[in-house]
């Protein structure tokens, strides 16, 4: 009787010991791994930010309220920022930055997530960069030093002209001069140096990997086409933001867009592209790891997540 008293009252301490455990309050983990052909690839989560999207997307805003609950999510709506670390076995490519400080402290983590998947930023010898937006170039600067020391950054001239341009900054209203501000100081280190690249066309930037033009959302928007064994990955960069709205509604273009119209091909045409091909899909702002497929459906598009593995 008295033994069994005892063991209930252990029962009940070992319970309230358990209640009683504070919550981690650790970040997530904000690294992934997938392998297209021989080349591994790693998402890296820069952070997430919380945007007004029912105000940014061109779109009725009780329509898109409806949608962003229909997919239980608030608003603002929490967004990711992906960039995608691509080892080709001769290089190391990092395809855009994150925010570095330019964007507040929930983003600019892509460091430690870069050093958390195994590899450090002085190993990175080629950055390709979408679009000259601070959310895929501040990360470029580490505070006043370059974060990437070794490595030579490639991107459309048309991007380039357009946000190094000090003259049209000048001219530019005042929300927007930000973003040339931010271009400028992520970008000058690099320049000086004699490690910025400009490209002129679609073709190979490094070996396995093409640029391919889907300019609108930015003058000189770029994706990325990484090729090995056969197996294709198509980095589309800011081609969608929100997957709740604009998948259903592919015409929906967002504030942020320097040519709506011209956006809204650029993604008709890429994701045509891609949906026939059956490529996988690697996007800056779709939910982390932002990795997925894409197939037609009528006059939308349904995005399908890949699935998951677990790789040494
Ligand atoms: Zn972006």
């Amino acid at each position: 009787m008295m033994k069994a008293l005892t063991a209930a009252v252990l029962g009940i301490t070992v319970l309230a010991a358990q209640a009683a455990a504070p919550l981690a309050k650790l970040t997530t983990p904000g690294f992934a791994r997938v392998m297209v052909g021989d080349f591994e690839v790693t998402p890296l989560n820069d952070g997430t930010a919380d945007l007004p999207m029912v105000d940014l997307l061109h779109n009725d805003k009780d329509r898109t309220q409806a949608a962003l609950n229909k997919a239980h999510l608030g608003s603002p709506t929490t967004t990711s920022t992906n960039a995608f670390l691509i080892n080709t076995g001769s290089k190391l490519v990092l395809v855009d930055t994150g925010a570095g400080t330019l964007f507040g402290p929930t983003l600019g983590k892509l460091v430690d997530n870069l050093k958390a998947s195994g590899y450090r930023p002085e190993q990175v010898d080629d950055i390709l960069i979408t679009h000259f937006h601070p959310d895929h170039v501040g990360g470029l600067m580490a505070d006043t030093k370059v974060a990437f020391p070794n490595a030579t950054v490639h991107a459309d001239r048309r991007d380039a002209d357009y946000w190094l341009d000090a003259a049209r900054m000048a001219k530019a209203p005042k929300d927007v001069a930000g973003f040339f501000q931010g271009a400028q100081v992520s970008l000058t280190p690099y320049i000086k140096a004699g490690k910025f690249k400009a490209f002129d066309r679609n073709g190979e930037v490094v070996p396995g990997i093409s640029s391919y033009a889907s300019y609108g959302h930015t003058a000189g928007h770029t994706s990325y086409v990484v090729e090995s064994k056969g197996k294709k990955m198509v980095v589309v960069g800011d081609l969608i933001h929100v997957a709740a709205v604009q998948f259903d509604h592919p015409g929906v273009t967002i504030g942020f867009d320097s040519d709506p119209r011209q956006a809204a091909a650029a993604r008709a045409a890429v994701f045509g592209k891609i949906a026939r091909e059956g490529d996988l899909v690697a996007a800056a702002h779709l939910q982390f790891p932002g990795i997925g497929y894409i197939a037609e459906n009528g006059k939308s598009w349904t995005w399908t997540p890949a699935n998951y593995t677990l790789r040494p």
